[in-house]
């Protein structure tokens, strides 16, 4: 009889997140104990549940007793009797200055979640004065489907993930530039129909500030008339090909003003490609 692999079981440690003591898998991130012991408030921008941490915005630090340094919660692995704090002075002070960074050289204005937590660490992105630098630059609309407003980009890379080899394997956007001057194009900084770029619109997904946008939703917000408290969500099966993506169609006044897929579908994980995401004319212009 052959012999049947089995994979060794996977040990579960404790964790104790502000006093209270979880068993966790091991190789579980802190930031998942953190939840997993009902610490559900800890901000993230960079993070995504689709895509390999990247440690990039750091508002999801942690104290970790031991550390001599804070942690980045969501790509730290947890440790057996680790002792995790997070909501310290120290945690506040660390989110409050890293908000303040970010909000005073980007446009975080439609960012989910970023005016809650402005209030709630009395970020101040006032604080550095009229003359410091900012990302201000025009909206890029070079092609009907998606705008890129690059004023709200906080240099996150989960774009460029999503569209490279985590996702896509398109490689059409990077981060190009060094220091300040950083900032994601597509190749050689030409126009989006110049480049690689298939319209997939998987950037979009992932984005956590609104940079990369529908146009219909751009145009919505800029003309006054989007309005999330009146749109519904409906999910339903791409009627393209068969392969049978899952979408979620959000609806306004009886149309389709964007489509999104459920980032926990196992076969998907929130991609689609440029007719399931942006295919939808047909359904209201007849
Ligand atoms: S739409 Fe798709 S191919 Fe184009 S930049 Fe975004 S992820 Fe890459
Ligand atoms: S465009 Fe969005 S996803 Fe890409 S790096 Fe900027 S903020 Fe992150």
């Amino acid at each position: 009889m052959n012999a049947v692999p089995v994979a060794a079981p996977t040990r579960l440690v404790d964790v104790t997140v502000d006093g209270t003591t979880v068993k966790v898998a091991e190789g579980t991130t802190v930031l998942q104990a953190c939840r997993g012991a009902g610490c559900d408030d800890i901000p993230t921008l960079c993070y995504g549940d689709t895509l390999t941490p990247k440690n990039a915005c750091r508002v999801c630090m942690v104290e970790v007793e031991g550390s001599r340094t804070l942690v980045p919660s969501c790509s730290r692995k947890v440790e057996a009797g680790m002792v995790v704090h997070t909501d310290t002075e120290r945690v506040q002070h660390s989110r409050k200055m890293v908000l303040e960074f970010l909000g005073s050289s980007t446009d975080l204005s439609v960012a989910p979640h970023v005016a809650d937590w402005n209030e709630q660490y009395a970020v101040d992105v006032d604080r550095y004065g009229p003359d410091r630098r900012t990302k201000a630059q025009p909206v890029k609309r070079d092609n009907e489907l998606y705008v890129r407003d690059y004023e709200k980009c906080i240099l996150c890379y989960k774009c460029v993930d999503a569209c490279g080899e985590q996702w896509q394997n398109t490689f059409a956007i990077a981060v190009a530039g060094r220091g300040f001057d950083s900032h994601i194009a597509a190749e050689y900084d030409a126009e989006l129909p110049d480049s690689a770029c298939v319209y997939c619109g998987n950037c979009i997904a992932v984005c956590p500030t609104g940079a990369l946008m529908f146009t219909s939703e751009h145009d919505m917000r800029a003309d006054g008339s989007w309005d999330e408290s009146r749109q519904t969500e409906t999910d339903t099966i791409c009627p393209y090909c068969g392969v049978g993506c899952q979408l979620t169609l959000h609806v306004q006044d009886n149309s389709i003003v964007k489509v999104t897929s459920p980032s926990d579908h196992s076969v998907t994980h929130g991609n689609l490609c440029i007719k399931g995401r942006f295919g939808f004319q047909h359904v209201q212009n007849h």
